[in-house]
């Protein structure tokens, strides 16, 4: 079709221009990405076969949007899906091992949750590198906080967060760190959370201040505030470096979603880069003072912000301190009501 051969074209410019990303970040997808899974290939090998979806039966229709990693296409593949297609430069040594990129579809594989998005497949023949996932509906948390302006009431900021909880607790105990939480990651379907990009790819792998940025640190826009203070303190401008992305890191960016669910805004809002690196870096928080919410809700939030991760709490604890908190606001106000409504979905 005409669509599928311009998608080709697309695909083949991809190769021969560098990786492009978000804003200003530069991404290195080199590296062996993380090492939860170190049985990875031998063990599974057979068994990676039945994710393998030859590229050709894919249909590639108009993108919806291009991210850090790649690009992302509605398509069609025995029914709605996305397939976010790895841009991939063949012609550096940046690119994709391929051994990486099944060690990640394999992590990917594993996971069965109703507050994740649905994996369907891989395309996994270099230079065709694609990840097919359900099509999400309904638009991402950072669409309705940030660009609609929706209001969550408390109540409804509580059950996403429990649905949030619910889904990177299983991941956790899955032994899967996410290390991209974050409000765009995160889909609301009529009242359903649906988090997408767990573990992908070699965010650990990033490659700062390119030609053009000089020995800058290049930062995507609305990513440094949900960077831990140890994964800040280990930015550094000139190196393709490992994060200390951990269950740990992931529980401080469940904090600023929660803070962006009651407050409507990211955290350290119109500060500059620098002066939000030296705050975190040094353990300064975000100032609550101003924030219409109870002991409890802000606890939580300090909680998941601690400075050293070991305080921080883990997913399955987050839940349950989430879960007596609607009923002790219901209680007071009885008109509060429980559900999501639908009104905030599309
Ligand atoms: P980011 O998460 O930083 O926005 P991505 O590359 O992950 O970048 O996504 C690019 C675009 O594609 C975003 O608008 C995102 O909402 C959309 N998208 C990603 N995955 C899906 C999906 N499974 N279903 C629908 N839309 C998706
Ligand atoms: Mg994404």
């Amino acid at each position: 079709s005409p669509a599928r051969s311009l998608i080709h074209q697309d695909t083949k410019e991809d190769l021969t221009a560098s990786i492009k990303s978000e804003g200003s970040g530069r991404v290195s997808l080199s590296g062996s990405g993380s090492t939860d899974d170190s049985r990875w290939p031998r063990q599974n090998s057979l068994s990676m076969k039945e994710w393998d979806i030859p590229y050709d039966e894919l249909k590639l229709f108009e993108v919806i949007g291009t991210g850090r990693f790649g690009t992302v296409y509605r398509g069609s593949w025995h029914g709605a899906v996305a397939v976010k297609l790895l841009h991939v430069n063949a012609l550096s040594d940046h690119s994709v091992p391929l051994d990486t990129f099944k060690h990640e579809v394999a992590t990917f594989r594993k996971t069965r949750h109703e507050n994740l998005v649905l994996f369907m497949g891989a395309c996994m023949k270099p230079p065709r590198l694609a990840i097919v996932t359900s099509l999400c509906k309904g638009m991402t948390l950072f669409t309705h906080i940030h660009l609609r302006k929706d209001k969550f009431t408390n109540n409804k900021s509580v059950i996403v967060a429990q649905q949030i909880s619910q889904g990177m607790g299983y991941l956790h105990a899955r032994g899967i760190v996410h290390k991209d939480l974050k409000t765009k990651n995160i889909f609301l379907e009529n009242g359903k959370v649906v988090i997408t990009d767990f573990g992908l790819f070699s965010v650990t792998k990033l490659c700062f201040g390119n030609n053009a940025r000089g020995d800058s640190l290049g930062i995507p826009p609305g990513w440094l505030c949900y960077l831990a203070p140890e994964v800040v303190r280990a930015l550094r401008p000139h190196a393709s470096l490992h994060l200390p992305f951990s269950k740990a890191t992931d529980v401080y960016a469940f904090g600023t979603v929660w803070y962006e669910l009651l407050c409507g805004e990211y955290p350290f809002k119109g500060q500059p880069p620098e002066a939000i690196i030296w705050q975190v870096g040094k353990g300064v928080k975000q100032s609550l003072a101003n924030m219409q919410a109870s002991r409890d809700i802000k606890d939580i939030l300090m909680l998941c912000w601690s400075y050293r991760s070991s305080e921080r709490p883990d997913f399955p604890h987050l839940l349950s301190t989430l879960e007596k908190l609607p009923r002790k606001r219901l209680a007071r106000s009885p008109s509060h009501p429980v559900h999501l409504s639908r009104s905030a979905d599309s």
